[in-house]
């Protein structure tokens, strides 16, 4: 067992081109070595945890010994096992096992018996609130934005539950077992509540952009400001940003009534709902039971493949 510990650690990759880059700095994604390569962090096992997964790796490596179609010459007939070649064997398949956790999607319809490495979707990054989705269709895979993405934001799936589906200790908890991080998304950080105490929307304001729980369009911050100014700014603006916020808000439940009642949604609301989608983000803010419903029903189209055919 201490061999196999000690090989793990000879084998932590450190440059560039040992973690799927090529000499010019660019990832490669066709390649082999960039699946081999992904994440494979040891240092976040427990003594305890490393030393099960390497009796794992060496029971598995003991029956492919002993089943005679492994450890095989060119022409497929059984050699002997040197002790070098079988902790090597025990090494990568400690390694396949780490990087499988870490890494891995369940494939649909399989979800407890396969899982899949991909060389560039295994690299986004987790979020209790992300900016995307993920799904198969057959052999291919994709993410696709779920809402507006900001400019210079980070592309994020979740690996798990939604921040408003369960509560931030329980996500957490799923999170360090399943893969070893500490969540530090903005759901996370400002314990965002789930859906049962999100408020129905929230209003950026008008003025600083900055989200307010006042009915108003101005924050209590502008209020003073923009009253002072001018007597009639505070309707002017909010009749302005009803507009366009309402609206977006009724193709919403247009939608998610369908949704809810198992009828077909069409291509063209499919689309309303995206524009919808956009309007809403612009004006409002997270969290709100709004805009986690713009997510969750465009997840619902996506997943009934309404993105993918035109
Ligand atoms: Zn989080
Ligand atoms: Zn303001």
């Amino acid at each position: 067992m201490i061999s196999i510990c000690n090989k793990l650690k000879d084998d932590q990759p450190s440059l560039p081109e040992q973690v799927g880059f090529d000499s010019t700095g660019k990832y490669s994604s066709s390649s082999f070595q960039s699946v081999y390569h992904l994440h494979q962090d040891l240092s976040t096992y427990s003594l305890e945890d490393l030393i099960a997964e390497c009796l794992h790796a060496f029971r598995l490596a003991k029956f492919m010994e002993l089943s005679g179609r492994y450890f095989v010459d060119g022409t497929g007939k059984p050699v002997p096992v040197t002790k070098e070649d079988f902790l090597e064997t025990c090494k990568i398949l400690v390694c396949n096992f780490v990087r499988s956790a870490a890494n891995s999607f369940g494939v649909p319809g399989q979800k407890m018996a396969a899982f899949k490495l991909y060389p560039t979707k295994s690299l986004v990054n987790h979020s209790c609130c992300p900016v995307m989705s993920h799904s198969s269709f057959g052999r291919e895979t994709f993410v696709y934005a779920i809402r507006p993405i900001v400019s210079g934001e980070e592309l994020t799936i979740s690996y798990g539950d939604y921040f408003n589906t369960e509560v931030k200790s329980v996500r957490s908890e799923k999170l360090q077992r399943n893969y070893r991080f500490v969540c530090r998304c903005q759901a996370c950080e400002e314990n965002w509540p789930t859906t049962k105490c999100l408020p129905a929307i929230v209003l950026r304001c008008e003025y600083c952009n900055k989200p307010h729980s006042s009915v108003d369009v101005q924050c209590d911050d502008c209020l003073p400001r923009t009253r002072s100014r001018n007597a009639v700014a505070k309707k002017a603006p909010k009749r302005k940003q009803n507009s366009q916020v309402a609206p977006a808000l009724r193709v919403l439940h247009r939608v998610e009534g369908k949704i809810r009642t198992g009828k077909p949604i069409s291509k063209e609301e499919f689309r309303r709902l995206c524009e919808a989608s956009e309007v809403a983000f612009k004006h409002s803010a997270m969290p709100s039971k709004s805009l986690v419903g713009f997510m969750g029903s465009v997840e619902v189209c996506a997943d009934a493949g309404l993105m993918y055919t035109g």
